[in-house]
């Protein structure tokens, strides 16, 4: 383990943003959190087996942005899905984490013919510009693969997988926890409205009005607050693990 400070850190909101998700079901026996290494080409994220219920900050292994392992608990391997994060972290010097996950909800969208994931919640409006549907179905393992999802999100926020999942991003572990609970829970509003009837969406004014008004660090900041003390009640995180995140 090194002992720089900031990667302490990182590790141990990794570890927590995965429980958390996972508590949330947004992520299950697969997906994966990653984050940059500030200053360098390498991200952290979990290995391809470690349970995602029970994720522990050394669990994480270093690996390059050309998905070559740097360092790496005994008998793990990355995710097979690690270039989703390579890729996406190269094309995207904006951007400090990614999570790949398979929302029961929102995935439902890349299967209809003529409704798009909109924002029907307020706190949706950070995907009011749209969410891509990436074309390919299958595992995102190949180079190209990875090339092809970072080309599909472009520089937007989210995209859906067609018959897959989603992959968010985000300027940091807490606004990509934040994120994920907003993305999944607009999905679900949304089938919702829809079974009552049709989807009346937000104009271009109110997104814009709800965009000049909203204090997106604040509100991360309280959320993740709100979300560790919430996981740290109920054991999903480890007594004394939210103290200095
Ligand atoms: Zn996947």
């Amino acid at each position: 383990m090194k002992t720089d400070t900031t990667e302490k850190i990182l590790r141990r909101q990794v570890a927590a943003c995965t429980r958390m998700l996972h508590a949330h079901g947004i992520l299950g026996y697969s997906g994966h959190v990653s984050v940059r290494l500030p200053g360098t080409d390498r991200l952290l994220i979990q290995s391809f087996d470690r349970s995602r219920a029970e994720l522990s900050p050394e669990d994480l292994l270093v690996v390059d942005l050309d998905g070559g392992v740097i360092e790496a608990p005994k008998n793990t391997k990355p995710p097979s899905e690690l270039v989703i994060h390579t890729a996406i972290l190269k094309a995207r010097p904006d951007v400090e984490a990614v999570l790949h996950c398979h929302p029961e909800t929102a995935t439902l969208f890349t299967l209809l013919e003529d409704q798009p994931l909109i924002p029907v919640k307020n706190h949706a409006i950070r995907w009011a510009d749209g969410v891509p549907v990436h074309p390919d179905p299958g595992h995102i393992s190949s180079p190209e693969q990875g090339r092809d999802l970072a080309a599909t999100l472009g520089k937007g926020a989210a995209c859906l997988l067609r018959a897959h999942g989603a992959v968010l991003v985000a300027e940091s572990v807490p606004a990509l926890l934040v994120d994920g609970v907003h993305f999944e829970e607009n999905a679900e509003a949304l089938s919702r409205t829809l079974m009552m009837g049709r989807a009346k969406p937000l104009s271009e004014d109110e997104i814009a009005a709800m965009r000049g008004s909203f204090n997106r660090e604040r509100h991360v900041a309280k959320l993740w607050i709100y979300y560790l003390g919430l996981a740290q009640g109920d054991g999903t995180l480890p007594e004394g693990w939210a103290k200095g995140l």
